[in-house]
Order: C-alpha cells, then sequence, then structure tokens
C-alpha cells in the first residue's frame, strides 16, 4: 500500500495505531505485574503450606524410637505430586547441619548458608530469581512432649523452596501468546485499516484531488468518480457539479470573449473606414475645391482652409518654384507669420530636401534634427513640434512644397502621411491645369506675331473699361491706328519683311503707352489702343506722340513706301463725348482713322459728328470683310465680344 506523505489515509492511520499500541503497551505490563504478583502470592502460600504440612509430620506420634521423626524422612523423599515443584526442601539442625534433604549426598554436610537460616527468627518467607524460599524453625510448643528443656526452643529450620511454579509458567506462557496474539491482530488490524483507507479513503481522495489540480490547470473537461453514496462520492459529485457549472461559464466566457472579439474588430474596422471615410472625402473636397477654380490664389486659400480646418494642422504653408527655380512661400497659415515671399533653396533645410529628393522628408521632432537641415527649417512654423514637407511633383518635375507641422513631437501618422501625399499630388496636378489654363488663355489672347492682346481681348478689355467709365463718370478713349500704304511695302519686300515691320511698329506704340492703356492688334496691320481716364484732347496728344514716334524711328525707314518711311494714320473718338455705346464708339474711331486717310495719311484725327457717312465709304476700315490678319480671330459682334 503507497501512502504517500501527508496524506489523510496516513495520518487516520497513525491516528489509530499510535493510541493503540500505547494502550497496548500499557495493558499488557499491568497485565505481566499483576500476574507475577498473584504468582508470587501463591508461591508463598504454596510454600508455606507446605512448610507447615512438612512441620506437622514432626508432630506425628514416634513408631521407633530407635528413628524418631522416619516420617519427616519418608515425606521429605517421596515423591509425591506435592512436592513436584520443590526445588530444594531441607531439615537443618541448630548447627546448621542438614539433617534430611531432598538432595541426595547433602545429609551430615553444613548448609553454606546456616548462618543466616538457623538465626533465630521467626518464620520468613522470601522470592527470589531462583524461586520462593521459606525458612521456619522448628521447635516450641510442639515439640515439647518430646523435647524438653532449652534446647527445646530451638531444634533447628525448615528450609523449603520452590521453583517457579508451574501456574507462573503456565501464565507466562500464555502471556506471551497473548503479546504474539496482540502483535498479530494489532498488525492485521494496521493492515487492514490500511487498506481500507487506502481504497475507501486515500485512493478516492487521491483521485478526486488529481482531477481537481487538473481543472485548476485548465482541464475543465475532467470528471470525479462518483459511483457510491459516501461523502467522498457526494464530494465528487459537488465537484462535477461545479465544475460542469466553471464549464458553462467557460463557455459562456469564451463565447463573450469571442463576441468582443468579432466587436472589436468591427469596432475597429468602423474606426479605419471612418478614417478612410474622412480621408477619403477631404482628398474629394481637396479635389473639388482644387478643380472647381483655375486662379492659383484661390486654390491655395481653399486648400489651407481644408487643412487647417479638416486635418487640424496649424502650422502650413505652400511653396512654389519660382522664376529663378528657389522654392517660394505662396501662402502660410497663419498669416500673421509673414513668411510670404520666403525663399529656400533646393536642399535647403526639410522644404528644399523633399524637393532636391522628390519624397517628403518627415521630422517627428524639430528641435532633435535642425542641425541636420540647415538653418531655415521651419516654413511658417515653429521651432518645436514635427514637420512634414511633401513635394508637389507632376510628371517627374517639382512644382512647389507642401509644410506641415504641428506643435507636438511625431505630431503625423503614418496614414496621414499618405493621405497629405496625396494631397499634394492633387494639389500639384491643380497647379500644373491653372498654369496651363492660364498660358491657354494667354494665347487665346494674344497676337502670336507681335505679342500684344488680339482683338478678342481687345474687345473684353474694352468692354470693361466702358463699364467703369460710366460707372465712374470718366472718360475714355480710343485710337485706331492703321500702317499706311502698307500693301505696298508687302508686295515690294515680301509678307516676311511685312511682319517684321509690323512687330516693329507694335514695338514703338507698345513703349510709347502707359501701363494701364491697352495695347492690341485690331486686324491685318491695324492696331487699337485704349487709354482710361483720357479724354479727346489727351487722346489726340498720345496720337500725336505715336505717329512721331514711328516716323521718327529709324529702323522703320522704307524706300518701297512713299514717304521712304513707315508712317501711320490714327483716328481719335472718346466715351461719352462721341458715343456711349461699344459698336458706335468703334464706328466713330474708325471713321476718324478714314478721315485721316483721306486728309493724305501720316495724320491724327479727331472724330467729328458726319465722319462716317462720307460718300464712297459704305463700312468702315475695321469691316470684317477686310482680310483678317494671320492668327487673329474673325471679329466679334461688339456687344458679345466676351463668347
Ligand atoms: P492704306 O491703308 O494706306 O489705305 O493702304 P494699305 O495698302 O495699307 O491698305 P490695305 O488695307 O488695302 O492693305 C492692307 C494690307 O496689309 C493688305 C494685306 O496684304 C496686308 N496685311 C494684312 N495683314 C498682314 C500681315 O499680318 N502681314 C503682312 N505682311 N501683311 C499683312
Ligand atoms: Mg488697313
Ligand atoms: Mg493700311
Amino acid at each position: 500500500m503507497a501512502l504517500g506523505p501527508h496524506t489523510v489515509g496516513r495520518k487516520l492511520l497513525w491516528s489509530i495505531a499510535l493510541p493503540g499500541l500505547i494502550v497496548a503497551l500499557i495493558g499488557g505490563g499491568y497485565f505481566w505485574r499483576e500476574m507475577r504478583r498473584a504468582v508470587q502470592d501463591a508461591a508463598h502460600r504454596e510454600a508455606l503450606a507446605l512448610a507447615e504440612f512438612i512441620a506437622s509430620t514432626f508432630t506425628l506420634p514416634q513408631a521407633d524410637r530407635a528413628h524418631p521423626h522416619s516420617a519427616v524422612a519418608e515425606v521429605i523423599a517421596s515423591d509425591t505430586r506435592l512436592l513436584r515443584s520443590v526445588a530444594e526442601l531441607r531439615v537443618l539442625t541448630p548447627d546448621g547441619r542438614i539433617r534430611w534433604s531432598r538432595q541426595r549426598g547433602e545429609e551430615g554436610t553444613l548448609h553454606p548458608e546456616r548462618e543466616r537460616l538457623t538465626a533465630p527468627t521467626p518464620e520468613t518467607a522470601r522470592s527470589a530469581r531462583e524461586g520462593t524460599e521459606v525458612v521456619r524453625p522448628l521447635g516450641g510448643a510442639e515439640c515439647a512432649d518430646c523435647h524438653t528443656g532449652d534446647n527445646a526452643q530451638h531444634l533447628g529450620v525448615l528450609q523449603v523452596r520452590l521453583s517457579e511454579p508451574l501456574l507462573s509458567r503456565q501464565l507466562g506462557s500464555v502471556f506471551h501468546l497473548a503479546m504474539v496474539s496482540t502483535l498479530v491482530f494489532g498488525l492485521m488490524l494496521t493492515l487492514a485499516t490500511a487498506l481500507s483507507l487506502h481504497f475507501f479513503l486515500t485512493r478516492p481522495l487521491r483521485r478526486l484531488t488529481g482531477n481537481m489540480r487538473r481543472a485548476e490547470e485548465g482541464d475543465v473537461l475532467v470528471r470525479a468518480e462518483t459511483r457510491g453514496t459516501d461523502e467522498i462520492s457526494r464530494l465528487g459529485a459537488a465537484f462535477n457539479q461545479m465544475l460542469a457549472r466553471i464549464t458553462s461559464m467557460k463557455v459562456e466566457e469564451i463565447d463573450t470573449h469571442r463576441d468582443l472579439a468579432v466587436t472589436k474588430e468591427k469596432l475597429a474596422l468602423k474606426e479605419k473606414l471612418e478614417e478612410r471615410i474622412t480621408e477619403l472625402s477631404l482628398l474629394f473636397d481637396v479635389a473639388h475645391s482644387l478643380n472647381s477654380t483655375l486662379d492659383l490664389q484661390e486654390m491655395f486659400e481653399r486648400i489651407t482652409r481644408l487643412v487647417v480646418e479638416r486635418l487640424k494642422i496649424p502650422n502650413f504653408s505652400i511653396m512654389l518654384r519660382n522664376a529663378d527655380g528657389n522654392l517660394e512661400i505662396r501662402t502660410a497659415w497663419p498669416h500673421h507669420r509673414g513668411s510670404v515671399g520666403l525663399t529656400f533653396a533646393f536642399g535647403e533645410g526639410a522644404c528644399g530636401r523633399a524637393a532636391e529628393t522628390l519624397r517628403a522628408v518627415y521630422l517627428p521632432d524639430v528641435s532633435d534634427r535642425s542641425s541636420i537641415f540647415a538653418k531655415r527649417n521651419l516654413v511658417g512654423g515653429t521651432d518645436h513640434g514635427s514637420l512634414l514637407a511633401v513635394p508637389m511633383v507632376h510628371m517627374e518635375a517639382v512644382l512647389g512644397v507642401m509644410n506641415f507641422q504641428r506643435p507636438e513631437v511625431a505630431g503625423f501618422s503614418p496614414e496621414e502621411l499618405e493621405l497629405l501625399t496625396a494631397v499634394a499630388d492633387q494639389a500639384a496636378t491643380a497647379v500644373k491645369n491653372a498654369r496651363l489654363h492660364s498660358e491657354t488663355v494667354l494665347l487665346t489672347q494674344t497676337d502670336p506675331l507681335t505679342g500684344v492682346p488680339n482683338r478678342r481681348h481687345l474687345f473684353n478689355r474694352m468692354e470693361a473699361e466702358l463699364a467703369r467709365a460710366e460707372r465712374y463718370s470718366t472718360p475714355l478713349s480710343m485710337l485706331m491706328i492703321d500702317v499706311d500704304h502698307f500693301k505696298r511695302l508687302n508686295d515690294a519686300a515680301g509678307h516676311r519683311a511685312g511682319d517684321e515691320v509690323l512687330r516693329k511698329v507694335c514695338d514703338v506704340l507698345r513703349t510709347r503707352v502707359r501701363k494701364v492703356d491697352t495695347l492690341a492688334r485690331y486686324g491685318g496691320e491695324e492696331f487699337m489702343v485704349l487709354l482710361p481716364q483720357t479724354a479727346k484732347e489727351g487722346a489726340l496728344e498720345v496720337g500725336e506722340k505715336l505717329r512721331r514716334a514711328v516716323l521718327e524711328t529709324a529702323a522703320l525707314a522704307a524706300p518701297t513706301q512713299p514717304t521712304g518711311h513707315i508712317t501711320i494714320s490714327i483716328g481719335v473718338a472718346s466715351f461719352p463725348l462721341d458715343a456711349t455705346e461699344q459698336e458706335t464708339l468703334v464706328d466713330c474711331v474708325d471713321a476718324a482713322l478714314y478721315a485721316s486717310k483721306r486728309g493724305g495719311r501720316n495724320k491724327v484725327s479727331a472724330y467729328e459728328p458726319g465722319m462716317e457717312i462720307h460718300p464712297g465709304r459704305e463700312r468702315g476700315p475695321h469691316s470684317s470683310t477686310r482680310p483678317a490678319a494671320e492668327g487673329t480671330f474673325p471679329l466679334p459682334p461688339p456687344g458679345v465680344a466676351k463668347a
């Protein structure tokens, strides 16, 4: 039987066996002592009785006077059952000589202990290891009939020594048997108890605790044995019930955890989706804002608003490459920092590096890395926090850089880097589109030969200037200029030379008018100048100045012409003096030009009423029936010039 340490069985066994052993030992000892005492008492009594019996034979009548007390000798020598336990039986004379003895050959000899035995003492009985000894004095009154005199008082002693009585031996063996039986019984009891404890307590308990340990380690599917109706079985059943409950709780917990995980996943997904939606909506809004205008400055303001308000980026700037190829801040938030106009070379600071490498440069901690990116890192920002410089790249070309800054260290997430890169890409495309648009607009409004505004632009301007003049009640004058005998020049020198002359005339005119004036090629070899806030007299002066300038330009000497020089004729008309309608005003200035032609050319004429109905001229020189100059558009009907 394996009883491990600290088992209940072992403890119970000890608690039963130890007291049993102690009780058995104490009981055995007590029993042994009492038995010894009883045996001793019995031996004493037997020895005394025997001594008394032997002594009584001395008083028997004497049959033979020659042999007194012959009966004593016979009794002593006899082998009766009475004397079977007698080890020694002697009669000693008062001087210690052995008179009779059961030991042969002793008679007549002196007893070795004669002094002790013959000392005058009353009858004594004592027990020793070798047996129980009784010494009985002989003599006295019972012997006085035959023995007279003083010596009748002390006639000798009777010494009887009994060996261990039979009863004692029997009791001893019984005692030993009892002890052995008790021991065997005790052992058997211990064994039986131990086995019972093992099978009914220790083993079931060990199984139960084993199951409990397994359950403790997480195996909730383990179950205890529940055969029987004893307490351990009931404990096992209770344990099983508890486990079943724990199992169902565990299942619920697992379900809850799974649900929780699914919910968390969904939440994370939702958050991600929301983030994506926010990003996409921002991108959409950026794209929408960018596409809804072709004006760069307006575009920048819209992006700034979106970045600052939607992305909560407090410091922001947009840089574009200027004519020198450097990066120039075109817009910045907050406005009050005054960083607009600052320039950065390629490679200078984070923005310069972004432009140089065509990759976004992210400084999670500006104060940490400032030394790496030269002195000027902060574009409208502060000297702490995080900075992100994203290049605006279109078709591998850098158009500019967008700088985002937050006051927190590591303030931009990887997703934001992606988003802002996408914003910068969009912005780059928009900037490119805006530039293309303005170039196209410029092309559609510019005369390719001379580089001045064409007729379309002229009529747009004319309409705007007229509206302004009307609104502010200011005069507006216009000059119509025509090169004299240009056909001749063309015919004689060729079309290419004619073109060159046209360019030169245009240059002369352009350098002589104010910035606020509009010089445009009206068609063929005709030009028109709009002079805002200029009355007729002033316009005549300007016309005269221009006419003279052409005449005085040495490069415009032309032998093909009648005067040997290129000359121009000019007509002048003014709003509101001559007309208030655009169409009428053009007719007026045309009529005035015609008047200069009629007047001999190389002249400046102001419009006067009646000029336009001169005989032989049905339509003015600007008439669309005349061949239009190369690269120009047909004259739109006045009033719809904007189309
Ligand atoms: P005037 O105005 O003095 O009455 O005589 P003109 O010879 O200048 O008159 P006209 O209007 O008959 O001729 C204008 C000529 O200008 C006709 C045309 O061949 C020429 N012309 C018009 N546009 C261009 C141009 O773009 N380049 C060149 N080389 N010639 C042009
Ligand atoms: Mg002409
Ligand atoms: Mg002409």
